[in-house]
């Protein structure tokens, strides 16, 4: 496995940090057009950052600063979640969204969406309810009558993901996820995907499966890209989670993880931030475009990534 040269945030010092986000826009192929749109790409990643961070030095909750980084990158339309995402094979499409608070496991997800603009707020939605995960069409009525703003499904269906659709374009990625860490210490994850391009229609992959794609308790948060089925069935957030709770470094815990999924036939990439601010953001794949930023430190992004696969 390429497992992670991705150390950015591993010389910290092992103490609280103050605030930190980091983010990922999908892990997947250096493809031409992510070079071409590079800037773009760099430019909506820091804005993403910027939001998170402008609400997180202001004393907002970690799962408020993951979910405006989150909402940012679901308005970019070259990111495959909201608006943009990728297509199932009947040309529609369909959202799904996880959001996981810390401090006390709070969480929401929604699965198989057709209509909210920014699924992220689905999902929050659902954290505020008794439920952890609502699906399809009645999750779209749900979230309508709690005033959810939301177009009809042919919105969604952009000219970019038509083409990729028709040409069954390589593992298209572009799924979007934030961790972060707030003033008082606490941690939370969001990750929000349009699935995969020709999916068929009702699939879910694991980015609303809490302890598959998200994940957020005291000690980290983790955000997951790739290929779904097999970040489920390798369980790589909780795993994470629970390999730190055994002492194992945060970036080892994340690679352990990465290599179940590479045993499982597949490839992607997490983000993964622990409570004294340390992060690492390892995949497998020939890129991830990714960002960081931590009290006292500059915002960081990554869109370029050269990397043999071995
Ligand atoms: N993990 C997502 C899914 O399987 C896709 C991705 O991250 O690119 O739906």
């Amino acid at each position: 496995m390429a497992a992670s040269d991705e150390r950015i945030g591993e010389d910290s010092a092992m103490r609280a940090s103050g605030p930190a986000v980091v983010i990922h826009a999908g892990a997947g192929p250096l493809s031409d057009e992510l070079l071409e749109r590079e800037s773009d790409v760099q430019a909506a990643l820091l804005d993403a950052l910027r939001r998170a961070r402008a609400g997180l030095e202001a004393g907002a909750a970690a799962e408020e600063g993951a979910l405006a980084a989150v909402v940012a990158m679901e308005d970019f339309p070259l990111f495959n979640a909201g608006r943009g995402s990728a297509l199932c094979a009947d040309g529609s499409v369909q959202m799904s969204a996880s959001v996981m608070r810390g401090r006390d496991r709070g969480a929401g997800a929604v699965a198989g969406l057709r209509r909210a603009i920014n699924p992220i707020l689905g999902a929050r939605e659902v954290m505020l309810s008794e439920q952890v995960l609502l699906v399809g069409e009645a999750a779209d009525e749900w979230l309508a009558e709690r005033g959810l703003e939301q177009l009809a499904n042919g919105d969604f269906v952009t000219e970019r993901q038509l083409v990729r659709l028709r040409v069954g374009a390589e593992a298209d990625r572009g799924t979007v996820g934030a961790v972060c860490l707030d003033r008082g210490g606490n941690l939370a994850a969001a990750t929000s995907t349009g699935g995969i391009s020709g999916q068929p229609v009702g699939r879910v992959g694991d980015s609303p499966l809490l302890g598959a794609g998200t994940w957020a308790d005291r000690r980290v948060a983790v955000s997951c890209t790739g290929d779904g089925e097999a970040f489920i069935r390798a369980g790589v957030a909780r795993q994470i989670a629970a390999l730190v709770e055994c002492g194992v470094g945060l970036a080892e815990a994340s690679e352990r993880a990465l290599g179940e999924v590479a045993a499982r036939g597949g490839m992607g990439g997490l983000i993964a931030l622990d409570a004294c601010g340390r992060w690492c953001a390892p995949f497998t794949t020939a890129a991830m475009p990714r960002g960081a930023w931590r009290s006292g430190g500059e915002a960081q992004v990554h869109v370029r990534d050269v990397r043999a696969l071995t």
